[in-house]
């Protein structure tokens, strides 16, 4: 048998064995079993290689968490070191390991001033999900219980689980579970493009986020617990806020004592040009997720971080919290993490995404503003999105699934870049360079390219 053959059986092997066996995260399985998931077998620097040897770009870091590229040594060797010293303690025994220790000193010095105290979790949904618990007890210590409703924003993604499903607004995740779970509601989000029609940009943020205050005074103040939200919205189609918005937020989470979580699993860790998203737009958050971009996804690995008020109030309160996870803490994860970090100070890649490399990257971006068939483009720091339609005046889009069209013909010119509905999304690792950064608007413009003629449009 040629090699090529060998290949395409090993392949076709693994395909068989996946289809019938594995269940993929949001996927049509039957769909996918019949297509075959591609098979990818190995990572370095922006690159991924499936096993049939294609070299593919990835423009999304993964799940947008891989800022320090695939194929670290130093991440590699952190975790190897700790998986020979301690592979394995829990942080419920009144123990902790110094990898753990270490970790939360070195969050509390990037985030945002007065956040100091980290419980640790391995997901991004379990970190939101604890943080409803830990925000339910804080009103509970404060003699508020009845302080229970949380509203998040209608496309928000906060993950997978019961109460993180429900937080979540994109409506698709809500009905095979019968979600969301009581005391859960949305409001708007602060989609411009998709909304604000002929208004300017800046009034339609103050609109949206005064949404916040009027279901305030639907609901009670006295029965609202926090906002949760997004800095950026990521998965719900990369929606931006106006400047205004935030501002606007944090005003009527004080004025109403309601306590405000900024959702930073994407938008942490410099994705924005700034250690964290509430960096980047002045949020003042009481609890933040962090999850992603805390190992550049080499480990499972998240946090819940508090703020002054909710940190102090439960660390006072004088008796057992009773929650944590058996792989609190994990010191092989937390070893990865201070790995991580380490390869993001050395290499300037927050100031990179804030600067040189995420400026060379958003005037790429807009030099596609002008494609037939793109609307919008917009991004911040290491994000970009381009909204795909047919009309450039009246905003209105091609009849049919045209984000999957595009995102095939990326992915078939050897390019990952995301398709959310009509949205196209890119989220780069932060080692990006500038020759890579051309490399990757070469294919994107390709794929635009093919997209725009199967629709008639090129
Ligand atoms: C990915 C994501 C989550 C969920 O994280 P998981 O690790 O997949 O559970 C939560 N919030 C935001 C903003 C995310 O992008």
């Amino acid at each position: 048998m040629s090699q090529a053959a060998q290949i395409s059986n090993q392949t076709r092997r693994w395909q068989e064995m996946d289809a019938r066996h594995h269940m993929h995260p949001f996927s049509d399985q039957a769909a996918l079993a019949k297509k075959g998931a591609r098979v990818i077998t190995h990572a370095e620097g922006i690159y991924l290689y499936d096993s049939n040897g294609h070299k593919i770009l990835d423009g999304m870091s993964g799940l947008w968490c891989v800022q320090v590229g695939y194929g670290r040594q130093e991440l590699a060797d952190a975790g190897y070191k700790a998986l020979k010293e301690l592979p394995y303690y829990n942080t419920f025994f009144q123990t902790t390991n110094p990898y753990t220790a270490e970790l939360g000193e070195r969050l509390a010095k990037i985030t945002p001033d007065g956040m100091d105290r980290f419980f640790f979790a391995n997901s991004g949904s379990e970190a939101n999900d604890s943080m409803v618990k830990i925000i339910r007890y804080f009103w509970s210590l404060q003699g508020k219980p009845e302080k229970k409703v949380f509203i998040s924003r209608k496309q928000a993604y906060h993950g997978v689980t019961m109460t993180a499903a429900s937080l979540s607004g994109i409506s698709a995740m809500h009905p095979q579970a019968g979600l969301p779970l009581p005391n859960h509601v949305h409001i708007d989000h602060p989609d411009w493009y998709g909304y604000g029609g002929e208004s300017d940009p800046e009034e339609f943020g103050v609109r949206i986020a005064q949404k916040l205050e009027e279901k305030i005074l639907e609901l009670g103040a006295e029965n609202v617990a926090a906002f949760v939200a997004e800095p950026v919205q990521g998965a719900g189609g990369l929606i931006i806020p106006p400047k205004s918005y935030w501002p606007e937020i944090n005003r009527i989470c004080k004025k109403y004592d309601i306590l405000l979580h900024a959702d930073e699993v994407i938008c942490g860790f410099g994705r924005t040009g700034n250690w964290f998203g509430s960096h980047t737009y002045g949020i003042q958050p009481d609890t933040m997720a962090m999850a992603k971009g805390m190992t550049s996804g080499y480990q499972p690995l998240s946090a819940v971080a508090l703020g002054p008020r909710v940190g102090d109030a439960l660390y006072n309160a004088g008796e057992e919290w009773s929650h944590g996870f058996t792989y609190s803490g994990h010191p092989v994860a937390c070893a990865v993490a201070l790995a991580n970090l380490d390869v993001m100070e050395k290499e300037n890649l927050v100031e990179k995404a804030g600067g040189e490399i995420g400026t060379y990257f958003q005037k790429k971006l807009q030099e596609l503003a002008d494609h037939p068939i793109i609307g919008q483009v917009r991004g911040v720091g290491l994000l970009g999105a381009m909204e795909l339609v047919k009309d450039k005046k009246t905003r209105e889009r091609f009849e049919g699934d045209t984000g999957t069209l595009c995102r095939d013909h990326c992915f078939n010119n050897d390019l990952v870049m995301r398709a959310i509905g009509n949205t196209m999304v890119l989220s780069p690792p932060l080692v990006i360079t500038k020759d890579e950064i051309d490399t990757l608007f070469t294919q994107a413009r390709l794929a635009l390219d093919l997209t725009a003629k199967d629709l008639g449009a090129a």
